[in-house]
C-alpha cells in the first residue's frame, strides 16, 4: 500500500478521495490550511481507517516550500487544494496566485521528496471558457478565452494546469503527470460546508433563479470524482489529461426533477419558463447586475449545450458514472441532512 499526500483535505473533493483512499489501505497525510479548524477536521478524523493511517497537517499553498515536509516519504501526491470561487474580490490576489503558485510549490515538493505519480486535480474550466455549440470537447482542448475580467475562476483552473504541464517539461521530474479534469462536482459530502457547485441546488430552492433558464449543466458525482482520482493513481497506465463527467441535464429537466420528488411545495422552485430566445436576451441583459464572476458565467452559458467526450477515462481507468439523477436526488437529501436547504414555507 501507497503513502499519499492529498492537499487542500477539509474539501469537497479531496474528503472523499480521503475516505476512498484509506478505504483501499493506502496512508494519507493530507494538508489543510490551519488545523485549528476544528469543525472541518472532525469529519476527517471520523473517517474508517483515519485513525491508524490519516495524518493531517498545516501547509498555505502560497508560502514557498510549505509542501516540502508533507511531501517527504510519500509515493504520490494528489494535488486538489484550489479556491473554488465564481465570484473573488481581487481575481489575481484570490484565485490565479494561490492556483498558480501553489501548483508550482506543490510540484517542486514532489520532485524534491521523489515521488512516483502526481495527479493533479484540473477542471473543464481548463478546457473550455464556454460550451462550443456542436463542438465535442476531449483531452484535446484548452481554454484559451477566459481573463481575469472572464470567468476568472477558469482562468485559476487553466494557468494552474499549464504551469503544471510546464513544470514536468522543464524539470523531467522523478514522477509522472496524470490530470482529471471534472467538470460541476455534485453529491453529498462529508465536511459541513456548502460547496459552491452545491449551491446550485439551494439557490433553485431558495427562488433565486427568476425562471427556468436555457442553461445546461455536465455534472459528475463527487463519488466518481474521487475514484477517478484513486485510479489515476493506481493505474500503471494511466498519461496524459482525462475529462471526467456524467450527463448533462438542462434547468427544465433538473426543476421537473425536483417537482416529481416533493421539492416544489414550500420552495420557490422556479416556474416561469425563460428558455427560449426572449429569456436568454433577458438573462444576458440582466447578467450585468450581478456580482461580476456570475455575470460573466451567465453571458458564456447562456443558450449553451456542453458536449464532451468522456470515452478516455472509461477506457483507460475503468470509470463508470452514475446517472446524473440519482446524484441530485443524493445531493439533495445530502443538503437536507446538513441544514442547508431554505426553510419549507
Ligand atoms: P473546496 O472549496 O471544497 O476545496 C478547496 C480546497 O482548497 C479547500 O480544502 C481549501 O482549504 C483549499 N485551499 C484554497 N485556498 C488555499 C490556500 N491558499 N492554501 C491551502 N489550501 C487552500 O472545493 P472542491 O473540493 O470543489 O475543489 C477541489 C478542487 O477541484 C479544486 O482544485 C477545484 O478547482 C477543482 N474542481 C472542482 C469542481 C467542482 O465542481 N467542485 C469542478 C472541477 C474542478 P480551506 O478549507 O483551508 O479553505
Amino acid at each position: 500500500m501507497s503513502s499519499v499526500l492529498v492537499t487542500g483535505a477539509t474539501g469537497f473533493i479531496a474528503s472523499r478521495i480521503i475516505e476512498q483512499l484509506l478505504q483501499k489501505g493506502h496512508h494519507v497525510r493530507g494538508t489543510v490550511r490551519s488545523l485549528g479548524k476544528e469543525r472541518e477536521l472532525v469529519p476527517l478524523r471520523m473517517l474508517p481507517h483515519a485513525e491508524a493511517r490519516l495524518e493531517l497537517v498545516e501547509a498555505d499553498l502560497l508560502t514557498d516550500g510549505a509542501f516540502d515536509a508533507a511531501a517527504q516519504g510519500c509515493d504520490h501526491v494528489l494535488h486538489t487544494a484550489s479556491p473554488y470561487v465564481l465570484d473573488a474580490k481581487d481575481p489575481q490576489r484570490d484565485l490565479v496566485d494561490p492556483a498558480v503558485k501553489g501548483t508550482r510549490n506543490v510540484l517542486e515538493a514532489a520532485a524534491r521528496a521523489g515521488v512516483r505519480r502526481v495527479v493533479l486535480t484540473s477542471s473543464m474550466a481548463a478546457v473550455t471558457d464556454e460550451p462550443d455549440g456542436d463542438h465535442v470537447l476531449t483531452e484535446a482542448d484548452w481554454n484559451t478565452k477566459s481573463s481575469l475580467e472572464r470567468n476568472p475562476y477558469y482562468l485559476s483552473k487553466t494557468l494552474a494546469e499549464r504551469a503544471a504541464w510546464d513544470f514536468v517539461a522543464a524539470n523531467k521530474p522523478s514522477f509522472d503527470l496524470v490530470v482529471i479534469n471534472p467538470f460541476l462536482v455534485i453529491g453529498p459530502s462529508i465536511t459541513p460546508g456548502l460547496n459552491t457547485s452545491n449551491q446550485l441546488f439551494v439557490d433553485l430552492l431558495a427562488g433565486t433563479y427568476p425562471g427556468i433558464m436555457n442553461l445546461t449543466w455536465g455534472f459528475v458525482d463527487v463519488r466518481d470524482v474521487a475514484r477517478a482520482h484513486v485510479l489515476a493513481m493506481e493505474t500503471e497506465g494511466a498519461k496524459g489529461r482525462y475529462l471526467c463527467a456524467g450527463e448533462t441535464i438542462g434547468m427544465r429537466s433538473m426543476v421537473q426533477l425536483l417537482d416529481e420528488h416533493g421539492f416544489r411545495e414550500g420552495y420557490k422552485l422556479p416556474k416561469l419558463g425563460m428558455d427560449c430566445a426572449m429569456g436568454d436576451f433577458a438573462v444576458r441583459l440582466s447578467s450585468y447586475l450581478q456580482p461580476r464572476g456570475v455575470g460573466s458565467y451567465l453571458r458564456t452559458h447562456i443558450g449553451r449545450v456542453p458536449r464532451y467526450d468522456t470515452s478516455k477515462i472509461q477506457r483507460e481507468l475503468g470509470l463508470s458514472f452514475r446517472p446524473v439523477q440519482t446524484s441530485i436526488l443524493d445531493t439533495l437529501a445530502d443538503l437536507a441532512r446538513a441544514g442547508h436547504l431554505p426553510a419549507r414555507a
